[in-house]
């Protein structure tokens, strides 16, 4: 596995690859990497041939006062597991590696970035899909594969791709859980051992409203009653944001009458959760 910080070391890796009329798959993270981001690695290298894993924590995708300074960053323990997962190339760039002196491109996917963690994080999605370009513009790859996890990212990213028109597969895998259920993430980091415990409880209410449309419920209100009831009988929980929205419009919906994403964002502590569950 090679680990690549510039983009003509990248460049030639690449090109050698194409050379071979290998396909190439993509994952793009930011690090602390956990099995959630192991098992994207693991869907590309059994998709495609050879698979670049992207390292960079995007400052554009943070706001002000959010975490990115204190985002936990250790490329070397990252490089282990990946190495051992049969990666073929790390791609951990610097910022100014990126984001060159004078780079003015700002890339906003208008619509499905617009609600939701687009709207508590203003300017977020414009980053996500600004780092996205660019990944896919000096990869271009066959293949790229994002989480579930980051719901409102997916469609994002998906809508992104469609709409550049690039020759690429967006590939979605499902989330990713702790046996108790908690999704993996690397905020989890910040949790502390009493915190840690409590967390499943998050998904176990998304599981609730997952429960009641299995039932046969497609009233979205009656839903979304119900997990805001569930996460209340966790006082350590504070709600910050719960949506039922059209899977890939990301629209609030009344009535389920298509595939769905119940999505919750909670505070455990300073801690910001996300998860989310799909209806279908
Ligand atoms: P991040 O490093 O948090 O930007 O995540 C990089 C990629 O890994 C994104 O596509 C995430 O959606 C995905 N990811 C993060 N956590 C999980 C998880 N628990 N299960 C599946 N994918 C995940």
């Amino acid at each position: 596995m090679k680990i690549i910080s510039t983009i003509s070391d990248l460049r030639r890796e690449l090109a050698a690859f194409r050379s071979r009329g290998e396909r190439i798959g993509l994952v793009p993270t930011m690090g602390a990497l956990h099995e959630g981001h192991l098992t994207l690695v693991r869907r590309s290298l059994a998709q495609t041939d050879r698979t670049v894993v992207s390292i960079f924590v995007n400052p554009k995708q943070f706001g002000p006062g959010e975490d990115f300074a204190r985002y936990p960053r250790n490329l070397k323990a990252d490089s282990e597991l990946l190495s051992a997962s049969g990666a073929d190339i790390v791609f951990a760039p610097e910022v100014d590696e990126m984001y060159p002196a004078g780079f003015s491109l700002s890339v906003t996917v208008a619509g499905v970035s617009n609600g939701m963690e687009g709207a508590r994080r203003p300017g977020h999605f414009t980053g996500v899909a600004t780092v996205v370009t660019r990944l896919f513009c000096l990869v271009l790859p066959d293949a790229a594969f994002f989480g579930e996890k980051d719901g409102q990212q997916l469609a994002v990213i998906q809508r992104l791709a469609t709409d550049l028109g690039l020759p690429l597969t967006i590939v979605p895998v499902p989330t990713v859980r702790e046996a108790d259920g908690l999704a993996l993430s690397s905020r989890n980091l910040y949790l502390s051992p009493g915190e840690r415990e409590k967390a499943p409880h998050l998904y176990r209410s998304l599981l609730t409203g997952a429960e009641l449309f299995a039932k046969g419920c497609r009233e979205a209100s009656e839903i979304l009653v119900a997990v805001r009831a569930s996460l209340e009988n966790e006082p350590s929980f504070r709600l910050d944001a719960l949506d039922l929205v059209d899977l890939e419009t990301m629209e609030p919906l009344t009535l389920l009458d298509r595939p769905a994403m119940l999505a919750m964002a909670a505070f455990l502590g300073k801690t910001r959760l996300i998860d989310n569950v799909r209806l279908r």
